[in-house]
């Protein structure tokens, strides 16, 4: 066990956080444990960072989840490579191309192109509709595909990706190598820290409620995600998934994910974080709920719909039998229903 001193009240932890002290255990933890009573205020002191610095509008990502081709096992994954049940799709490159001109016909701004690590697309295939899908449009592109090398990342940057997705999942060593048989957490750090050499908009996170998972741990990973210079964050709960061997453990909660995006808020006044699907998924008003804790992006489902249900990389994900028209008129419903408007450009991060 850990032997720092967690005895700092949640009102001194507030205090700190809301003077903008350098993130610290000692007061991330009381923060991250605070009682139903104290939640009020935590989320009061984030929804208000978010007004001031970022501001009411919701900017929203479509998301082309376009292989779930998988080479890793990750333990908690559906779509690792062990499960068998999965029936495996990719959409090849003009597939690829030809959703996004569909995301910037419903008037997306920005596209986030997710897939397992799929061996198929070599650097150059997705260099090539990276290239196409800048050539036809003025879209914004995010990455979400995994671990490569330097090179590859660097290619595709030249080619035009904007921006990357890469969660740490965890800065805790040995929760770490638990959970990812076939990978290295000095490896995946490695990989983040050369997308922002490489001047990508840089994005990462965590899971939340990960078994073995402790506060302290998501405190460390806060206080990583600062050094690193994260500027979009994703965090959502972990969920079982039954064809796992993670099957039947317990899951993350909401009210544990958006203590985390509160004070995530609080440390990132400016960053972009996601109200994620995984949190969608456990409560209808998840996103809502997050949105009014600090969250400012939605990433509302843009695949072709005969393969959403094949990318369950957690089971009961909402939105399966929705296309993508439906979904954006549900996500532009839901953000109005709080007060909050569309972004309306291409929501680059704030760098100040
Ligand atoms: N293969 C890429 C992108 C797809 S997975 C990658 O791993 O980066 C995207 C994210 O899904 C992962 O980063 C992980 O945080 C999340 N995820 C995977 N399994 C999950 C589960 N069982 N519950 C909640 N989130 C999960
Ligand atoms: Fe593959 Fe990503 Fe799932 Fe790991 S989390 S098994 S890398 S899709």
């Amino acid at each position: 066990m850990s032997t720092e001193n967690f005895s700092l009240s949640f009102s001194e932890a507030l205090e700190k956080a809301g003077a903008g002290e350098k993130p610290a255990v000692d007061w991330l933890v009381p923060l991250l444990t605070c009682s139903r009573e104290d939640e009020s205020r935590l989320f009061g002191a984030a929804d208000k960072v978010r007004e001031a610095c970022v501001g009411k509008a919701v900017h929203l990502r479509g998301l082309i989840e376009f292989s779930n081709h998988c080479r890793k096992n990750c333990a908690y994954c559906g779509l690792r490579r062990d499960n068998l049940e999965v029936e495996r799709y990719r959409l090849e490159i003009d597939a690829l191309v030809q959703t996004a001109l569909e995301a910037k016909s419903l008037g997306y701004h920005s596209v986030v192109l997710q897939s397992g690590e799929d061996p198929w697309y070599t650097p150059e295939r997705l260099a090539e509709a990276i290239r196409e899908i800048k050539a036809k449009t003025e879209l914004a592109i995010t990455l979400s595909v995994g671990e490569r090398d330097e090179n590859t990342y660097r290619l595709w940057r030249e080619a035009g990706a904007d921006r990357f997705l890469l969660r740490i999942e965890t800065t805790d060593e040995e929760l770490f190598a638990r959970l990812h048989p076939d990978d290295d957490l000095s490896e995946r750090m490695d990989c983040l820290r050369s997308l922002k050499k490489l001047d990508y908009q840089l994005g990462s996170g965590v899971m939340v409620g990960l078994p073995g998972q402790t506060p302290e741990m998501l405190a460390k990973d806060i206080i990583w995600l600062k050094e690193l210079g994260a500027e979009m964050i994703g965090v959502g709960p972990f969920i079982s998934h039954p064809d796992t061997p993670l099957s039947g453990e317990k899951g993350g909660t909401v009210e544990q994910t958006l203590r985390l995006v509160a004070v995530l808020r609080l440390v990132f006044p400016y960053a972009h974080l996601p109200a994620t699907t995984a949190l969608g998924s456990l409560d209808d008003r998840g996103r809502e709920k997050a949105l009014e804790t600090g969250a400012n992006v939605m990433m509302p489902n843009v695949t072709p719909i005969d393969n959403r249900a094949k990318y369950q990389i957690y089971p009961g994900k909402i939105c399966l039998a929705d296309d993508a028209r439906h979904c954006r008129g549900c996500i532009e419903g839901r953000i109005k229903s709080i007060g909050r408007t569309m972004g309306t450009d291409r929501g680059d991060v704030h760098r100040k």
